[in-house]
């Protein structure tokens, strides 16, 4: 479905990026994975998609919260036809003892990064009339949650930029858009759960429940392979009109 695209991936030694990754090499794309990180392990997960589903697989190490990696990384890649803006953290305090250093990671790392490698890949795209630009985004994108003020804001700011670059690029082969997925138990969100547990006095179980999918209608979390067959559709002709919005994936979150 997807052969001759290559696709990269932001954030994909783990998790969502991961599962997208997947998705897109089930569909046929060559995939470049990336993280912060250049260890052995990094590049067997490259080496491991390659052989699972026969398509070119390659790792390139880039630390997303800095500028001039998140450019470099799009020129090294050469060509970029699916950019998936998946890179992201969390931290959780209240405004007011929310650490400088922690909001500005998050602003750098879920937002500003988007912003850079979109900038460099957009005419890389334009060059072959087609492209897709896809932003991992957030329910939190679309509403918000106490002690997340960074989070919030730079997925909020992820759906705006969005909606920007979808403006600037209409007509013109390539469609940018947001997906927004409610829980994904992934290492991201398992990282949040002793916390739940400290704060609420609840066990594991508990706490997914009645805190984390309290939010979630359908009581369940989404899969990373659901998000990835969700930008894999946003890769197909049956998407090209499609672009500027946000799809949910969020078990009806954002219904409430
Ligand atoms: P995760 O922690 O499993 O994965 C995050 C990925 O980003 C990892 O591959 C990590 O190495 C990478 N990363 C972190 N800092 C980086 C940096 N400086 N440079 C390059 N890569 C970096 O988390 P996840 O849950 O898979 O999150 C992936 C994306 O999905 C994030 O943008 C997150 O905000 C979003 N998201 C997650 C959920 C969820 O419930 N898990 C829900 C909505 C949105």
């Amino acid at each position: 479905m997807l052969k001759g695209k290559t696709a990269l991936i932001t954030g994909s030694n783990s998790g969502i990026g991961l599962g997208v990754a997947q998705e897109m090499a089930r569909a046929g794309a060559d995939v470049i994975i990336n993280s912060f990180s250049d260890s052995a392990a990094d590049h067997a997960i490259a080496a491991d998609i390659a052989a699972e589903f026969g398509v070119s697989a390659r790792y390139i190490a880039a630390d997303m919260s800095d500028e001039a990696a998140c450019r470099a990384l799009i020129k090294k890649a050469g060509q970029v036809d699916i950019l998936v803006n998946n890179a992201g953290i969390q931290y959780v305090a209240p405004v007011e003892d929310f650490p400088t250093d922690k909001w500005n990671a998050i602003l750098a790392i879920n937002l500003s990064s988007v912003f850079h490698t979109t900038a460099v890949a957009l005419p890389l795209m334009r060059t072959r009339g087609w492209g897709r630009v896809i932003n991992i985004a957030s329910a939190h994108g679309l509403t918000a949650s106490p002690y997340k003020s960074a989070y919030v804001a730079a997925k909020h700011g992820v759906v705006g930029l969005t909606k920007t670059v979808a403006l600037e690029t209409a007509g013109q082969g390539i469609t940018c858009n947001a997906i927004c997925p409610g829980y994904v138990l992934t290492p991201l969100v398992e990282a949040q759960i002793p916390d739940q547990m400290k704060t609420h006095n609840m066990d594991r179980d508990t706490v997914v429940r009645e805190v984390m999918l309290a939010r979630q209608p359908s009581g369940q979390f989404a899969t990373s392979a659901q998000i990835g067959g969700t930008a894999v559709f946003l890769s197909t002709g049956a998407a090209d009109q499609i672009t500027g919005t946000t799809i949910s994936v969020d078990g009806g979150w954002t219904a409430l």
